[in-house]
C-alpha cells in the first residue's frame, strides 16, 4: 500500500497536557478511527481533568512553519481546527488554510473550557464569522458557540434552527449545533447539510461528568471519516455514534470532569 493511499488527517488546535481534549483527544480519535493523525500546534495549555490552569500561545512564525512542513510532504485529505487562542492565530491559520489544500474542513469553534477557562478571545469572534467559516465544510458549535456566532439567545427548536441557518449564510456548508435537548432522556443535536437537508440527531442522553473532550472527539472523528472519504451524513453519524461510545465508557483518571473513553 502507497503510503498517499493512507487516509491523513492534521488537527489544528491547541495542546491539553492532560490528554483528555484538543490535539491529545484528536489524535487518540484519530488513531481509532485508523487515519494517519498530524498537529498543527496553535496553543499550549497547562490543564488536567479539573481544568485549565494556564495557556501559551505558539509564535504564529512557527504555526506557519507547521503548516509549511506539513504541505511539503502529506497528502492531507481532512483538517479541522480546534483552540485557535485569538485574532492573531485565527488570521495565521486561515491565510495558510489559504494556501494548500487539506482537503474538507472541520471546524469546531471552540470559545470556553468547560470549567470556565478562555480558549479564544473574544474579539477573534468576527474574524472566525467573516474569514474561517466561509472557508469551513462542516462547523460544530454547542449552544452557547452558536449563541454567540449568531448574537441572540437559543431557548426553543425555532430558533436553533433559525441559527443553523443564519450560520451557514455566513458561508460554511454544513451546520451541526450539539445538544439541544428536548426530553431529558434525550440529547439531540440539529443538522443542516450543504443540499438543504435538516434534522435533529437524537441519542440518548447519558448523565455523567465525564465529559472533558467531547467536542473536540466529535469533531475529530467527522475529520478522520471524511478524509476516508465518507459523505457527510455518514461522517456525522459515526462522530455520534463513536462519541456516545466514548462517553458511556469514560476513564477512570484523575479527580474531575473527564476524560472520555478513545478506544471504546
Ligand atoms: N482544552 C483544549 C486545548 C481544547 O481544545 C478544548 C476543546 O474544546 C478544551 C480544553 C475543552 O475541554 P472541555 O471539553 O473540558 O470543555
Amino acid at each position: 500500500m502507497s503510503i498517499n493511499s493512507t487516509p491523513q488527517v492534521v488537527s489544528i488546535a491547541g495542546s491539553d497536557s492532560g490528554g483528555g481534549a484538543g490535539l491529545q483527544a484528536d489524535l487518540k480519535t484519530f488513531q481509532n478511527r485508523t487515519v494517519f493523525g498530524m498537529t498543527i500546534v496553535v496553543a499550549l495549555t497547562a490543564q488536567n481533568t479539573l481544568g485549565v490552569q494556564g495557556s501559551y500561545p505558539i509564535p504564529t512564525a512557527f504555526v506557519e512553519e507547521q503548516f509549511k512542513s506539513l504541505a511539503a510532504d502529506f497528502k492531507i485529505g481532512a483538517a479541522k481546527t480546534g483552540m485557535l487562542f485569538d485574532k492573531e492565530h485565527v488570521k495565521c491559520v486561515v491565510d495558510n488554510l489559504k494556501a494548500v489544500d487539506f482537503g474538507p474542513l472541520v471546524v469546531d469553534p471552540v470559545m470556553i473550557a468547560k470549567g470556565g477557562h478562555t480558549l479564544l478571545d473574544t474579539d477573534a469572534i468576527d474574524l472566525i464569522k467573516t474569514d474561517l467559516l466561509p472557508i469551513a465544510y462542516v462547523v460544530t458549535p454547542n449552544i452557547p458557540e452558536a449563541e454567540v456566532l449568531v448574537g441572540y439567545p437559543l431557548t426553543n427548536d425555532l430558533e436553533i434552527m433559525q441559527a443553523a441557518q443564519d450560520i451557514q449564510s455566513l458561508g460554511v456548508k454544513n451546520v451541526i449545533i450539539k445538544g439541544g435537548h428536548l426530553l431529558e432522556s434525550q440529547s439531540r443535536d440539529y443538522i443542516l447539510l450543504e443540499s438543504g437537508e435538516r434534522y435533529w440527531l437524537v441519542s440518548e442522553r447519558l448523565e455523567t461528568v465525564k465529559t472533558h473532550g467531547t467536542g473536540d472527539t466529535f469533531s475529530a472523528c467527522i475529520a478522520a471519516e471524511l478524509a476516508k472519504g465518507q459523505p457527510i451524513k455518514e461522517a456525522i453519524l459515526t462522530g455520534k455514534q463513536f462519541i456516545q461510545g466514548a462517553i458511556s465508557n469514560a476513564i477512570d483518571v484523575g479527580h474531575g470532569h473527564g476524560p472520555t473513553n478513545h478506544w471504546a
